[in-house]
Formats: structure tokens, sequence, C-alpha cells
């Protein structure tokens, strides 16, 4: 495998004098399922944000399939999609217009935004609501439309900050459906989220971030290994016991 992101040594620090990121390094490989954990306000959206061009960092060096994301944001911007914790879109249109544009934004045909937009509509349980207004969607359908226009453009690599937040059960079980068919297909996954049973289930890499810092790089089960001996236990009860024995640290 190949590393298909590699952060060298990052930082950030707002202009509020917040110090969201103080050295993280690491390295995602081609293929994987990667899981980015950690308390809120440890730096997970920071680190997405600035991985995914869309605020600066401060110093440091990062890479995305070998390219320097300064040099080469469209290249980038082009092969990764992006499913950020906050839902920005326009309020005023309709899903369907919304994810029409959003493949004739990243170069589609007409014809070929039309049915992509179609095939993701009914993947992402859209249809009763593809003439609705974004505006008026629920909070679950909005997180569906969000992550549905993160795929338009068939990206090598899809970062979803917190994705299933507001879903219900059913719509989260068919979201992760289509998220793992992705990555079977090869689609690399940076994942987010304070739901530890998904990763769990879904991922095979982690990072456990905390006050801007890497606690923990390596396998879910290595994880599990180091805490407890690896006798079985969910994630969910190794992490909190990790985070429990480095708080009396
Ligand atoms: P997480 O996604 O892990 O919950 P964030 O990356 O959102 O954490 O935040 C990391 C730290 O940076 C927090 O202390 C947060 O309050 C701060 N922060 C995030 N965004 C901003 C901003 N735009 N301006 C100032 N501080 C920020
Ligand atoms: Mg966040």
């Amino acid at each position: 495998m190949e590393a298909i992101i590699q952060i060298k040594n990052l930082c950030k620090t707002y202009s509020n004098g917040t110090e969201a990121l103080k050295g993280i390094s690491l390295e995602i490989q081609s293929g994987q399922f990667f899981a980015l954990l950690g308390p809120n306000g440890a730096g997970k959206s920071t680190l997405v944000k600035i991985i995914t061009t869309l605020i600066s960092k401060d110093s440091g060096e990062f890479y995305i399939q070998g390219s320097n994301t300064e040099t080469n944001s469209l290249k980038i911007q082009k092969i990764i999609g992006v499913a950020s914790q906050e839902n920005e879109i326009d309020p005023a249109e309709t899903v369907e217009n919304l994810m029409v544009f959003q493949g004739r934004l990243f170069g589609m045909s007409k014809k070929e935004a039309i049915e992509r937009a179609g095939w993701l509509i009914e993947a992402f349980g859209l249809t009763n609501v593809k003439s609705q207004k974004a505006g008026i969607l629920s909070g679950g359908n909005k997180r569906r439309l969000h992550c549905a226009l993160a795929l338009v453009h068939n990206p090598k690599i899809l970062f979803l900050d917190e994705p299933t937040v507001g879903m219900d059960p059913v719509a989260r079980s068919e979201f992760w459906k289509i998220i793992k068919g992705l990555n079977i297909k090869g689609v690399t996954v940076f994942l987010t989220t304070q739901y530890l049973e998904e990763v769990d289930k879904h991922a095979s890499a982690m990072s456990l971030i905390s006050e801007g810092q890497i606690l923990y790089s390596g396998t879910i089960s290595n994880f599990k290994t180091m805490v407890n001996g690896g006798n079985n236990s969910s994630l969910e009860e190794s992490y909190l016991q990790y985070l429990e024995i480095i708080s009396k640290q």
C-alpha cells in the first residue's frame, strides 16, 4: 500500500490565540478506511479543513497523492470529496438542482450530471424530497444531501466530518452501505465521528487526537490490545479506558 495522505508536523493557531493543532503527523494508506477520533475541540475539523484546502495552515507539510496542496490545489480538489461538519448548502435551491450543479461545477456534461445526480438521490433515499428546497429539509436529510454532494464527482478520497449526526438508524445504515461499497471499490475514507461503534464496524486504522496532538496512530485491534490486552472489548470501552488512563498521568 502507498500513502495517499501524508501529513508532517502540521500546526495551526487561530487568530484568537487557540492552538488547534500542535504538530500533527499522520499517514493514510491508499484504500484505507481511516477514522480520526478525539473529544470535542480536539482539532479534528481543523485538520480536515486544512487538508481539504478550506483553511490555511501555519506550518508543516502535507501531500495528497504525492502532490503538495499549495501548488496543486485544483488537482487535489478534483480527487477529494468533502462532507464538512457544517451544512453549507444554498437553502433556496432544490435537492435535484444542487446535485446537478455540483456535477456541472466539476466539469460533467449536463446529461452526465443529471444521471449521476439521479443515481445518488436514489442511493441516499432522497427521491421523495428531490424537488424540495434544501432549506426546508429535516436535519437528517440535510446530512444525506451533504454527503451525496461530496460524491458527485467520483472522488478517490472521501473526507467525512461527523457525517451521520442527526440521521435516523435506517438512514445511517444505508449511508454506511454506500460508503463501504465505495471503500471496497478503492475509495479512501477519512472519517471523524463520535459514534465509535461505526468505527469499530467499518474502519481498520485510527488516530486519536487530543488538544491538538496525536496520542495514538495504528490499527484498531492494536489500540484495543494496547489498552486492555485485546480482551474482546468494544472500541468505545477501550477508548473511554484510554482517556481515563491519560487523564491521570
Ligand atoms: P473538533 O472538530 O475536534 O471538535 P475543532 O477543530 O473544531 O475540534 O476545534 C479545535 C479547537 O479550535 C477548539 O478549541 C475550537 O474552539 C477552536 N476553533 C475551531 N474553529 C475556530 C475558529 N474559526 N476560530 C477560533 N477557534 C476555533
Ligand atoms: Mg469537529
